[in-house]
Protein backbone atom coordinates (compact mmCIF):
# COMPACT_ATOMS: atom_id res chain seq x y z
CA UNK A 1 0.00 0.00 0.00
CA UNK A 2 1.22 3.33 -0.87
CA UNK A 3 1.19 5.73 2.25
CA UNK A 4 2.63 9.19 1.12
CA UNK A 5 5.61 9.45 3.56
CA UNK A 6 4.34 12.02 6.30
CA UNK A 7 7.27 14.31 6.39
CA UNK A 8 7.08 16.56 9.58
CA UNK A 9 6.84 20.37 8.16
CA UNK A 10 9.57 21.93 9.89
CA UNK A 11 7.39 25.06 11.25
CA UNK A 12 9.28 27.82 10.66
CA UNK A 13 10.35 29.68 14.31
CA UNK A 14 8.23 32.71 14.77
CA UNK A 15 10.29 35.78 15.21
CA UNK A 16 11.33 36.48 18.28
CA UNK A 17 9.43 39.59 18.47
CA UNK A 18 5.82 37.38 18.54
CA UNK A 19 7.41 35.74 21.54
CA UNK A 20 5.58 37.22 24.41
CA UNK A 21 7.85 34.98 27.60
CA UNK A 22 10.58 37.10 26.01
CA UNK A 23 11.67 40.23 27.99
CA UNK A 24 9.40 43.61 25.99
CA UNK A 25 13.19 44.82 24.95
CA UNK A 26 14.35 42.17 23.29
CA UNK A 27 11.08 41.88 21.72
CA UNK A 28 11.33 45.90 20.99
CA UNK A 29 14.93 45.48 19.16
CA UNK A 30 13.91 42.20 17.36
CA UNK A 31 10.73 44.11 15.94
CA UNK A 32 13.08 47.14 14.76
CA UNK A 33 15.99 45.33 12.90
CA UNK A 34 12.93 44.10 10.90
CA UNK A 35 11.75 47.10 10.21
CA UNK A 36 12.23 49.94 7.44
CA UNK A 37 12.64 53.51 8.13
CA UNK A 38 8.93 54.25 6.49
CA UNK A 39 7.65 50.99 8.96
CA UNK A 40 9.11 53.60 11.20
CA UNK A 41 7.79 56.86 10.62
CA UNK A 42 4.69 55.23 9.92
CA UNK A 43 4.64 54.25 13.99
CA UNK A 44 5.50 58.10 14.70
CA UNK A 45 1.96 58.97 12.81
CA UNK A 46 -1.25 59.32 14.15
CA UNK A 47 -4.65 59.90 12.09
CA UNK A 48 -7.75 60.73 12.44
CA UNK A 49 -10.88 57.93 12.07
CA UNK A 50 -12.26 59.67 9.51
CA UNK A 51 -9.03 60.48 7.47
CA UNK A 52 -7.85 57.24 7.35
CA UNK A 53 -10.27 53.55 7.19
CA UNK A 54 -9.26 50.66 8.33
CA UNK A 55 -7.77 49.73 5.20
CA UNK A 56 -5.93 52.96 4.81
CA UNK A 57 -4.56 52.89 7.29
CA UNK A 58 -2.94 49.93 7.22
CA UNK A 59 -2.09 50.18 3.51
CA UNK A 60 -0.13 53.43 4.84
CA UNK A 61 1.65 51.88 7.49
CA UNK A 62 -0.37 54.30 10.28
CA UNK A 63 0.80 53.07 13.79
CA UNK A 64 -2.17 55.28 15.68
CA UNK A 65 -5.96 56.51 15.12
CA UNK A 66 -7.36 58.93 17.36
CA UNK A 67 -11.39 59.81 17.51
CA UNK A 68 -10.82 63.56 17.79
CA UNK A 69 -13.08 65.37 20.49
CA UNK A 70 -16.83 63.46 19.82
CA UNK A 71 -15.93 61.01 16.37
CA UNK A 72 -17.97 58.15 16.87
CA UNK A 73 -19.08 55.49 14.83
CA UNK A 74 -22.71 55.17 14.06
CA UNK A 75 -24.68 54.23 15.74
CA UNK A 76 -22.77 55.56 18.79
CA UNK A 77 -22.93 52.79 20.76
CA UNK A 78 -20.32 50.55 22.91
CA UNK A 79 -20.74 47.90 20.92
CA UNK A 80 -20.28 49.79 17.40
CA UNK A 81 -16.93 51.24 18.76
CA UNK A 82 -15.45 47.75 19.57
CA UNK A 83 -16.41 46.78 16.25
CA UNK A 84 -15.06 49.62 14.54
CA UNK A 85 -11.56 49.40 16.82
CA UNK A 86 -11.50 45.18 15.60
CA UNK A 87 -11.65 46.14 12.01
CA UNK A 88 -8.74 48.36 12.50
CA UNK A 89 -6.77 45.60 14.02
CA UNK A 90 -7.81 43.15 11.91
CA UNK A 91 -6.17 45.44 8.96
CA UNK A 92 -3.39 46.37 10.78
CA UNK A 93 -2.51 42.88 11.96
CA UNK A 94 -2.33 41.71 8.33
CA UNK A 95 0.07 43.39 7.26
CA UNK A 96 3.95 41.81 6.82
CA UNK A 97 5.01 42.95 10.57
CA UNK A 98 1.36 42.70 11.72
CA UNK A 99 1.94 45.46 14.63
CA UNK A 100 -1.42 46.53 16.11
CA UNK A 101 -2.45 50.35 15.92
CA UNK A 102 -2.64 52.03 19.31
CA UNK A 103 -6.06 53.90 18.96
CA UNK A 104 -6.60 56.85 21.38
CA UNK A 105 -9.69 58.73 22.77
CA UNK A 106 -10.40 61.82 24.67
CA UNK A 107 -11.99 59.65 28.03
CA UNK A 108 -11.28 63.01 30.18
CA UNK A 109 -14.64 62.41 32.32
CA UNK A 110 -15.86 58.69 31.60
CA UNK A 111 -15.72 57.53 28.17
CA UNK A 112 -17.33 60.41 27.19
CA UNK A 113 -17.65 60.06 23.31
CA UNK A 114 -19.77 57.16 23.90
CA UNK A 115 -23.54 57.59 24.21
CA UNK A 116 -24.83 56.12 27.30
CA UNK A 117 -21.39 55.70 28.73
CA UNK A 118 -21.15 57.19 32.62
CA UNK A 119 -20.40 60.57 33.05
CA UNK A 120 -18.32 61.20 36.11
CA UNK A 121 -17.49 64.81 37.16
CA UNK A 122 -15.19 67.07 35.40
CA UNK A 123 -11.80 67.48 36.80
CA UNK A 124 -12.53 70.77 38.68
CA UNK A 125 -14.89 68.67 40.99
CA UNK A 126 -12.83 65.60 41.46
CA UNK A 127 -10.23 68.88 42.94
CA UNK A 128 -13.11 69.76 45.02
CA UNK A 129 -13.17 65.93 46.69
CA UNK A 130 -9.24 66.20 47.07
CA UNK A 131 -9.83 62.62 47.14
CA UNK A 132 -6.95 60.62 45.61
CA UNK A 133 -7.99 57.65 46.11
CA UNK A 134 -11.76 58.37 44.40
CA UNK A 135 -10.02 59.84 41.94
CA UNK A 136 -8.19 56.48 41.45
CA UNK A 137 -11.17 54.31 41.56
CA UNK A 138 -13.01 56.56 38.70
CA UNK A 139 -9.85 55.97 36.54
CA UNK A 140 -10.63 52.28 36.83
CA UNK A 141 -14.09 52.60 36.21
CA UNK A 142 -13.21 54.53 33.41
CA UNK A 143 -9.92 52.12 31.97
CA UNK A 144 -13.08 49.07 32.20
CA UNK A 145 -15.60 51.48 29.75
CA UNK A 146 -12.56 52.42 27.31
CA UNK A 147 -11.36 49.21 26.99
CA UNK A 148 -15.03 47.46 26.56
CA UNK A 149 -14.68 49.52 23.26
CA UNK A 150 -11.29 48.41 22.88
CA UNK A 151 -9.51 51.26 22.94
CA UNK A 152 -6.33 51.18 24.67
CA UNK A 153 -5.30 54.91 25.18
CA UNK A 154 -7.20 57.52 27.00
CA UNK A 155 -5.66 61.75 26.59
CA UNK A 156 -6.04 61.91 30.09
CA UNK A 157 -5.29 62.80 32.83
CA UNK A 158 -5.75 66.59 32.36
CA UNK A 159 -2.53 67.87 35.03
CA UNK A 160 -2.92 71.32 34.26
CA UNK A 161 -2.81 74.06 37.04
CA UNK A 162 -5.10 76.63 35.82
CA UNK A 163 -4.07 80.19 37.31
CA UNK A 164 -6.48 82.43 35.29
CA UNK A 165 -10.38 81.60 35.22
CA UNK A 166 -11.09 83.55 32.22
CA UNK A 167 -9.16 80.22 30.94
CA UNK A 168 -12.00 78.01 28.93
CA UNK A 169 -10.51 74.49 30.28
CA UNK A 170 -10.59 75.99 33.50
CA UNK A 171 -12.42 72.81 34.48
CA UNK A 172 -10.10 70.24 33.31
CA UNK A 173 -8.44 71.43 35.98
CA UNK A 174 -8.08 69.62 39.44
CA UNK A 175 -6.92 72.81 40.95
CA UNK A 176 -4.79 76.48 40.57
CA UNK A 177 -2.10 75.02 43.14
CA UNK A 178 0.36 71.83 42.32
CA UNK A 179 -0.93 69.93 45.59
CA UNK A 180 -4.50 69.03 44.48
CA UNK A 181 -3.39 68.13 40.62
CA UNK A 182 -0.32 66.62 41.50
CA UNK A 183 -2.38 64.36 44.03
CA UNK A 184 -4.98 64.02 41.56
CA UNK A 185 -2.36 62.16 38.99
CA UNK A 186 -3.63 58.84 40.93
CA UNK A 187 -6.35 59.03 37.93
CA UNK A 188 -3.06 57.44 35.82
CA UNK A 189 -2.98 54.35 38.15
CA UNK A 190 -6.49 54.16 38.18
CA UNK A 191 -6.26 54.20 34.55
CA UNK A 192 -3.25 51.94 33.65
CA UNK A 193 -4.18 49.42 36.43
CA UNK A 194 -1.51 47.41 38.09
CA UNK A 195 -0.47 46.24 34.79
CA UNK A 196 -0.50 47.82 31.78
CA UNK A 197 -1.38 44.10 29.61
CA UNK A 198 -4.55 43.66 32.57
CA UNK A 199 -8.02 43.08 30.45
CA UNK A 200 -8.58 46.53 31.94
CA UNK A 201 -5.74 48.59 31.24
CA UNK A 202 -5.66 51.16 29.26
CA UNK A 203 -2.79 54.49 29.00
CA UNK A 204 -2.61 57.13 30.40
CA UNK A 205 -1.48 60.76 28.79
CA UNK A 206 -0.13 63.35 30.90
CA UNK A 207 -1.59 66.76 29.46
CA UNK A 208 -0.64 69.62 28.60
CA UNK A 209 3.03 69.45 29.24
CA UNK A 210 3.63 72.17 30.17
CA UNK A 211 2.17 75.75 31.81
CA UNK A 212 -1.40 75.73 29.53
CA UNK A 213 -2.70 76.53 32.55
CA UNK A 214 -0.63 79.77 33.17
CA UNK A 215 -0.72 81.77 29.92
CA UNK A 216 -1.15 85.53 29.98
CA UNK A 217 -4.84 86.31 30.45
CA UNK A 218 -6.09 82.66 30.26
CA UNK A 219 -5.87 82.96 26.60
CA UNK A 220 -6.69 79.44 25.27
CA UNK A 221 -3.41 78.03 23.33
CA UNK A 222 -1.49 81.25 25.00
CA UNK A 223 2.08 82.14 26.06
CA UNK A 224 2.71 81.18 29.43
CA UNK A 225 5.57 84.66 30.29
CA UNK A 226 6.93 83.04 33.58
CA UNK A 227 10.46 82.40 34.61
CA UNK A 228 11.51 78.77 34.88
CA UNK A 229 11.16 78.82 38.98
CA UNK A 230 7.72 79.49 38.55
CA UNK A 231 7.26 76.88 35.86
CA UNK A 232 8.95 74.69 37.78
CA UNK A 233 7.05 75.11 40.71
CA UNK A 234 3.50 75.85 39.71
CA UNK A 235 3.29 73.95 36.81
CA UNK A 236 5.75 71.11 36.49
CA UNK A 237 5.03 68.99 40.02
CA UNK A 238 2.15 67.29 38.67
CA UNK A 239 3.82 65.61 35.48
CA UNK A 240 6.48 64.16 38.35
CA UNK A 241 3.60 62.79 40.12
CA UNK A 242 2.09 61.13 36.57
CA UNK A 243 5.90 60.10 35.69
CA UNK A 244 6.21 58.66 39.50
CA UNK A 245 3.11 56.38 38.88
CA UNK A 246 4.29 55.26 35.73
CA UNK A 247 2.51 57.52 33.06
CA UNK A 248 2.70 55.53 29.67
CA UNK A 249 2.68 59.15 27.41
CA UNK A 250 2.70 63.01 27.91
CA UNK A 251 0.78 65.10 25.73
CA UNK A 252 2.78 68.52 24.48
CA UNK A 253 0.70 71.55 25.12
CA UNK A 254 -0.31 73.90 22.49
CA UNK A 255 0.76 76.89 23.91
CA UNK A 256 4.53 78.80 24.05
CA UNK A 257 6.67 79.55 27.15
CA UNK A 258 8.27 83.29 26.91
CA UNK A 259 7.23 82.80 22.98
CA UNK A 260 8.77 79.15 22.50
CA UNK A 261 5.93 77.03 21.39
CA UNK A 262 5.93 73.79 23.52
CA UNK A 263 6.10 71.53 20.22
CA UNK A 264 9.59 73.31 19.36
CA UNK A 265 10.77 73.29 23.62
CA UNK A 266 13.98 70.91 22.83
CA UNK A 267 14.80 72.06 26.64
CA UNK A 268 11.52 71.31 28.08
CA UNK A 269 10.89 67.88 26.06
CA UNK A 270 14.08 66.06 25.50
CA UNK A 271 16.61 67.73 28.84
CA UNK A 272 13.72 68.02 31.49
CA UNK A 273 10.91 65.89 30.61
CA UNK A 274 12.63 63.17 29.20
CA UNK A 275 16.40 63.72 30.64
CA UNK A 276 15.74 64.94 34.49
CA UNK A 277 12.15 63.54 35.53
CA UNK A 278 13.53 60.44 33.28
CA UNK A 279 10.17 59.90 31.31
CA UNK A 280 10.44 56.28 29.52
CA UNK A 281 7.16 56.74 27.64
CA UNK A 282 6.49 58.50 24.25
CA UNK A 283 5.48 61.94 24.07
CA UNK A 284 2.38 62.65 21.52
CA UNK A 285 1.47 66.41 20.09
CA UNK A 286 -1.60 68.01 20.33
CA UNK A 287 -4.30 67.73 17.41
CA UNK A 288 -2.45 69.77 14.65
CA UNK A 289 -0.52 71.43 16.85
CA UNK A 290 2.50 70.98 14.62
CA UNK A 291 1.01 73.62 11.74
CA UNK A 292 0.63 76.08 14.52
CA UNK A 293 4.21 76.49 15.44
CA UNK A 294 5.29 79.36 12.34
CA UNK A 295 1.90 80.59 12.77
CA UNK A 296 0.60 80.01 8.85
CA UNK A 297 -1.92 77.27 8.11
CA UNK A 298 -0.25 73.94 7.55
CA UNK A 299 2.79 72.60 8.54
CA UNK A 300 6.44 72.75 6.71
CA UNK A 301 9.08 70.30 6.94
CA UNK A 302 10.54 72.84 9.36
CA UNK A 303 7.47 72.56 11.42
CA UNK A 304 8.19 68.81 11.27
CA UNK A 305 11.47 68.52 11.93
CA UNK A 306 11.87 71.38 14.68
CA UNK A 307 9.33 68.98 16.53
CA UNK A 308 10.20 65.66 16.20
CA UNK A 309 13.71 67.03 17.33
CA UNK A 310 12.50 68.90 20.21
CA UNK A 311 11.35 65.32 20.99
CA UNK A 312 7.86 64.75 19.73
CA UNK A 313 7.68 60.83 19.51
CA UNK A 314 4.26 60.82 17.56
CA UNK A 315 2.54 63.72 15.54
CA UNK A 316 -1.53 63.73 15.89
CA UNK A 317 -1.31 65.15 11.95
CA UNK A 318 -4.45 64.06 12.03
CA UNK A 319 -5.47 64.38 8.43
CA UNK A 320 -2.86 65.14 5.98
CA UNK A 321 -1.05 62.03 7.39
CA UNK A 322 0.76 61.15 3.58
CA UNK A 323 2.37 64.37 3.88
CA UNK A 324 3.55 64.06 7.07
CA UNK A 325 5.38 60.70 6.62
CA UNK A 326 6.72 61.88 3.43
CA UNK A 327 8.18 65.61 4.59
CA UNK A 328 9.59 63.11 7.69
CA UNK A 329 11.45 60.68 5.38
CA UNK A 330 12.97 63.35 3.57
CA UNK A 331 13.75 64.86 6.69
CA UNK A 332 15.75 61.93 7.94
CA UNK A 333 17.09 60.83 4.25
CA UNK A 334 18.65 64.54 4.20
CA UNK A 335 20.44 63.86 7.85
CA UNK A 336 18.56 66.51 9.09
CA UNK A 337 16.12 64.22 11.71
CA UNK A 338 18.89 62.12 13.40
CA UNK A 339 17.96 58.09 12.65
CA UNK A 340 18.76 57.76 16.20
CA UNK A 341 15.63 60.19 16.90
CA UNK A 342 13.75 57.48 14.98
CA UNK A 343 14.75 54.86 17.03
CA UNK A 344 13.99 56.44 20.43
CA UNK A 345 10.80 57.35 19.06
CA UNK A 346 9.88 53.96 18.01
CA UNK A 347 11.53 52.35 20.30
CA UNK A 348 9.39 54.14 23.39
CA UNK A 349 6.11 53.64 21.19
CA UNK A 350 6.49 50.43 20.36
CA UNK A 351 7.87 49.05 24.00
CA UNK A 352 3.97 50.30 25.25
CA UNK A 353 2.41 48.42 22.38
CA UNK A 354 3.96 45.20 23.75
CA UNK A 355 3.55 46.18 27.45
CA UNK A 356 -0.67 46.92 26.94
CA UNK A 357 -0.43 43.48 25.28
CA UNK A 358 -1.69 44.39 22.05
CA UNK A 359 0.44 42.25 19.81
CA UNK A 360 -0.99 38.97 22.07
CA UNK A 361 -4.58 40.42 22.55
CA UNK A 362 -5.36 42.67 19.92
CA UNK A 363 -9.34 42.68 19.74
CA UNK A 364 -11.35 43.74 22.27
CA UNK A 365 -12.42 41.97 25.34
CA UNK A 366 -16.24 41.98 24.89
CA UNK A 367 -16.55 40.85 28.51
CA UNK A 368 -15.82 44.28 29.09
CA UNK A 369 -18.37 45.60 26.61
CA UNK A 370 -21.47 45.88 29.54
CA UNK A 371 -19.66 48.03 31.75
CA UNK A 372 -20.27 50.79 29.99
CA UNK A 373 -22.95 52.84 31.62
CA UNK A 374 -23.38 50.15 34.13
CA UNK A 375 -25.28 51.03 38.00
CA UNK A 376 -22.03 50.09 39.51
CA UNK A 377 -20.41 52.93 37.98
CA UNK A 378 -22.85 55.34 38.07
CA UNK A 379 -23.05 54.96 41.49
CA UNK A 380 -19.95 55.66 41.73
CA UNK A 381 -19.97 58.97 39.48
CA UNK A 382 -22.66 59.44 41.80
CA UNK A 383 -20.59 58.75 44.90
CA UNK A 384 -18.26 61.29 43.32
CA UNK A 385 -20.63 64.24 42.61
CA UNK A 386 -21.83 63.91 46.29
CA UNK A 387 -17.80 64.60 47.17
CA UNK A 388 -17.70 67.25 44.80
CA UNK A 389 -20.22 69.61 46.14
CA UNK A 390 -18.98 72.55 47.81
CA UNK A 391 -20.91 74.71 50.32
CA UNK A 392 -20.12 78.54 50.03
CA UNK A 393 -22.75 80.07 52.39
CA UNK A 394 -25.50 78.27 54.21
CA UNK A 395 -27.38 81.49 56.18
CA UNK A 396 -29.88 80.20 59.12
CA UNK A 397 -28.84 76.47 58.21
CA UNK A 398 -31.29 76.87 55.27
CA UNK A 399 -30.02 73.33 54.22
CA UNK A 400 -30.02 70.76 54.54
CA UNK A 401 -33.86 70.44 53.39
CA UNK A 402 -36.08 68.46 55.07
CA UNK A 403 -37.65 65.77 52.80
CA UNK A 404 -41.23 65.79 53.92
CA UNK A 405 -43.81 67.87 53.45
CA UNK A 406 -44.73 71.48 51.99
CA UNK A 407 -43.72 72.47 48.40
CA UNK A 408 -40.33 72.77 46.71
CA UNK A 409 -40.25 75.03 43.66
CA UNK A 410 -37.10 74.05 41.46
CA UNK A 411 -35.93 76.79 38.43
CA UNK A 412 -33.37 77.85 36.59
CA UNK A 413 -31.49 76.32 32.83
CA UNK A 414 -29.33 73.90 34.59
CA UNK A 415 -32.05 72.01 36.66
CA UNK A 416 -33.18 69.43 34.16
CA UNK A 417 -30.45 69.05 31.41
CA UNK A 418 -28.07 66.30 31.11
CA UNK A 419 -26.54 68.68 28.53
CA UNK A 420 -25.33 71.28 30.83
CA UNK A 421 -24.67 69.55 34.11
CA UNK A 422 -21.70 67.64 31.78
CA UNK A 423 -20.21 70.61 30.26
CA UNK A 424 -17.73 70.07 27.75
CA UNK A 425 -16.25 67.13 25.95
CA UNK A 426 -19.41 65.35 26.17
CA UNK A 427 -20.98 63.33 23.09
CA UNK A 428 -19.57 66.27 21.23
CA UNK A 429 -16.36 68.19 21.81
CA UNK A 430 -18.00 70.98 22.82
CA UNK A 431 -20.62 69.56 24.50
CA UNK A 432 -24.36 70.68 23.76
CA UNK A 433 -27.80 71.41 25.71
CA UNK A 434 -30.38 68.55 26.26
CA UNK A 435 -30.69 65.14 26.29
CA UNK A 436 -28.01 64.02 24.82
CA UNK A 437 -27.21 60.97 26.36
CA UNK A 438 -29.14 59.04 29.34
CA UNK A 439 -28.51 60.38 32.53
CA UNK A 440 -30.48 61.51 35.94
CA UNK A 441 -31.04 65.42 35.90
CA UNK A 442 -30.52 67.68 39.40
CA UNK A 443 -34.24 68.15 39.13
CA UNK A 444 -35.07 64.30 38.97
CA UNK A 445 -32.55 64.05 41.83
CA UNK A 446 -34.48 65.88 43.90
CA UNK A 447 -37.93 64.57 42.60
CA UNK A 448 -36.38 61.54 43.72
CA UNK A 449 -34.99 62.49 47.15
CA UNK A 450 -38.26 63.68 48.61
CA UNK A 451 -40.80 61.87 50.22
CA UNK A 452 -44.79 61.59 48.69
CA UNK A 453 -45.67 64.24 50.72
CA UNK A 454 -43.86 66.54 49.44
CA UNK A 455 -44.46 68.74 45.91
CA UNK A 456 -41.58 69.64 43.61
CA UNK A 457 -42.55 72.26 41.36
CA UNK A 458 -40.27 72.88 38.45
CA UNK A 459 -40.09 75.90 36.01
CA UNK A 460 -37.06 76.87 34.09
CA UNK A 461 -37.46 80.24 34.53
CA UNK A 462 -39.14 80.28 38.19
CA UNK A 463 -42.24 81.67 36.60
CA UNK A 464 -45.19 80.73 39.16
CA UNK A 465 -43.52 80.79 42.40
CA UNK A 466 -45.34 82.35 45.39
CA UNK A 467 -44.84 82.59 48.93
CA UNK A 468 -46.67 78.88 49.68
CA UNK A 469 -42.88 77.36 48.76
CA UNK A 470 -40.98 76.53 52.02
CA UNK A 471 -37.50 76.58 49.48
CA UNK A 472 -36.72 77.36 46.05
CA UNK A 473 -34.03 75.43 44.42
CA UNK A 474 -31.91 77.57 41.39
CA UNK A 475 -29.38 75.61 39.20
CA UNK A 476 -28.11 78.22 37.23
CA UNK A 477 -24.61 78.83 35.60
CA UNK A 478 -22.47 77.79 32.56
CA UNK A 479 -23.62 76.32 29.26
CA UNK A 480 -21.10 74.14 27.98
CA UNK A 481 -18.16 75.11 26.00
CA UNK A 482 -14.63 73.12 25.64
CA UNK A 483 -11.26 74.49 24.55
CA UNK A 484 -11.02 77.96 22.85
CA UNK A 485 -14.97 78.65 23.03
CA UNK A 486 -14.81 79.04 26.66
CA UNK A 487 -12.06 81.93 27.37
CA UNK A 488 -14.37 84.66 28.71
CA UNK A 489 -12.34 87.50 28.49
CA UNK A 490 -15.24 89.95 29.41
CA UNK A 491 -17.63 88.99 32.49
CA UNK A 492 -17.83 86.10 34.21
CA UNK A 493 -21.14 86.40 36.16
CA UNK A 494 -24.32 85.16 35.47
CA UNK A 495 -26.45 85.62 32.24
CA UNK A 496 -29.22 87.41 31.67
CA UNK A 497 -31.92 84.63 31.94
CA UNK A 498 -29.85 83.07 35.15
CA UNK A 499 -30.65 87.02 36.36
CA UNK A 500 -34.20 87.10 35.30
CA UNK A 501 -34.78 83.33 37.04
CA UNK A 502 -33.17 84.32 39.98
CA UNK A 503 -35.43 87.63 40.29
CA UNK A 504 -38.79 85.63 40.24
CA UNK A 505 -37.43 83.98 42.93
CA UNK A 506 -36.27 86.14 45.36
CA UNK A 507 -39.19 88.57 44.89
CA UNK A 508 -41.42 85.58 46.46
CA UNK A 509 -39.83 85.78 49.46
CA UNK A 510 -39.15 82.25 49.95
CA UNK A 511 -35.59 81.13 51.05
CA UNK A 512 -33.62 81.11 47.56
CA UNK A 513 -30.57 78.18 47.34
CA UNK A 514 -28.85 79.27 44.52
CA UNK A 515 -26.95 75.56 43.09
CA UNK A 516 -24.39 76.74 40.19
CA UNK A 517 -23.04 74.36 37.32
CA UNK A 518 -20.40 75.94 36.08
CA UNK A 519 -16.64 75.23 34.72
CA UNK A 520 -15.03 77.73 37.01
CA UNK A 521 -15.83 79.72 39.79
CA UNK A 522 -17.87 82.87 39.19
CA UNK A 523 -18.20 86.28 39.57
CA UNK A 524 -21.63 86.45 41.54
CA UNK A 525 -20.41 88.61 44.88
CA UNK A 526 -23.12 91.19 44.06
CA UNK A 527 -25.80 88.44 43.78
CA UNK A 528 -25.09 87.12 47.02
CA UNK A 529 -26.12 88.78 49.53
CA UNK A 530 -29.35 87.87 48.02
CA UNK A 531 -29.32 84.58 48.03
CA UNK A 532 -29.65 82.05 51.26
CA UNK A 533 -27.90 79.34 50.52
CA UNK A 534 -24.79 78.40 47.60
CA UNK A 535 -23.97 75.42 46.33
CA UNK A 536 -21.24 75.02 43.69
CA UNK A 537 -22.00 71.46 42.18
CA UNK A 538 -19.45 72.48 39.06
CA UNK A 539 -19.76 69.85 36.39
CA UNK A 540 -21.44 67.06 37.96
CA UNK A 541 -21.63 65.06 34.99
CA UNK A 542 -24.64 62.59 34.05
CA UNK A 543 -25.66 61.59 38.07
CA UNK A 544 -27.47 64.66 39.37
CA UNK A 545 -28.56 62.83 42.07
CA UNK A 546 -25.43 63.04 43.95
CA UNK A 547 -26.46 67.24 44.01
CA UNK A 548 -29.83 66.32 45.88
CA UNK A 549 -28.11 64.08 48.01
CA UNK A 550 -25.96 66.81 49.46
CA UNK A 551 -29.49 69.26 49.42
CA UNK A 552 -31.16 66.79 51.65
CA UNK A 553 -28.29 65.65 54.06
CA UNK A 554 -28.22 62.59 52.96
CA UNK A 555 -24.13 63.12 52.45
CA UNK A 556 -22.66 66.58 54.12
CA UNK A 557 -20.99 68.80 52.48
CA UNK A 558 -17.21 67.68 52.25
CA UNK A 559 -15.68 69.65 49.41
CA UNK A 560 -13.56 72.51 49.50
CA UNK A 561 -12.80 75.48 46.58
CA UNK A 562 -9.73 73.60 44.24
CA UNK A 563 -9.58 77.14 43.05
CA UNK A 564 -9.95 80.36 44.72
CA UNK A 565 -13.26 82.45 44.23
CA UNK A 566 -12.93 85.53 43.00
CA UNK A 567 -14.66 88.56 44.70
CA UNK A 568 -15.12 90.45 41.21
CA UNK A 569 -13.68 89.72 37.47
CA UNK A 570 -10.71 92.32 37.89
CA UNK A 571 -9.34 90.03 40.52
CA UNK A 572 -8.16 87.72 37.69
CA UNK A 573 -5.37 86.23 37.85
CA UNK A 574 -6.15 85.14 41.44
CA UNK A 575 -4.61 82.62 43.27
CA UNK A 576 -4.19 80.93 46.85
CA UNK A 577 -2.26 83.92 48.94
CA UNK A 578 -1.21 86.32 46.42
CA UNK A 579 -2.80 88.97 48.45
CA UNK A 580 -6.30 89.49 47.18
CA UNK A 581 -9.06 89.46 49.24
CA UNK A 582 -11.47 86.81 47.88
CA UNK A 583 -14.66 86.30 47.58
CA UNK A 584 -14.07 82.61 48.85
CA UNK A 585 -10.60 81.69 49.50
CA UNK A 586 -8.97 78.41 48.00
CA UNK A 587 -9.66 75.40 50.23
CA UNK A 588 -12.63 77.20 51.71
CA UNK A 589 -16.01 74.50 52.28
CA UNK A 590 -19.01 75.14 54.76
CA UNK A 591 -20.37 70.93 55.99
CA UNK A 592 -23.93 71.15 58.07
C1 LIG B 1 -6.96 69.05 22.81
C2 LIG B 1 -6.43 67.84 23.53
C3 LIG B 1 -7.05 66.59 22.98
C4 LIG B 1 -6.85 66.54 21.48
C5 LIG B 1 -7.41 65.28 20.83
C6 LIG B 1 -6.94 68.89 21.30
O1 LIG B 1 -7.61 69.91 20.65
O2 LIG B 1 -6.19 70.18 23.18
O3 LIG B 1 -6.67 67.96 24.91
O4 LIG B 1 -6.50 65.46 23.60
O5 LIG B 1 -7.47 67.66 20.90
O6 LIG B 1 -8.78 65.29 20.73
Amino acid sequence: ACTAAVTPAVAAAPPAYRDATRPVADRVDDLMARMSLQDKIGQMTQAERLAADPGTAAAAGIGSILSGGGSAPTPNTAEAWADMYDAYQRATIATPLGIPIIYGVDAVHGHNNVHGATIFPHNIGLGATNDPELVERIGRATAEEVAGTGIDWDFAPCLCVARNDRWGRTYESFGETPERPAAMASAVTGLQGSTLDGPASVLATAKHYVGDGGTTGGDDQGNTEIDEAELRAVHLPPFQAAIERGVGSVMISYSSWNGVKMHTGDYLINDVLKGELGFTGFVVSDWQAIDKIDGQEGFTADEVRDSVNAGLDMIMVPNEYQKFMDLLRAEVEAGRVPMERIDDANRRILTKKFELGLFERPFTDRSLTGTVGSTEHRELAREAVRESQVLLKNDGNVLPLAKDGGKIFVAGKNADDIGNQSGGWTISWQGSSGPITPGTTILQGIQQAVSSGTEVTYDRNGKGIDGSYRAAIAVVGETPYAEGEGDRPEGMGLDEEDQATLARLQESGVPVIVVTVSGRPLDVAADLPNWDALLAAWLPGTEGAGVADVLFGDHDPTGTLPMTWMAGADQQPINDGDGQKPLFPYGYGLTY
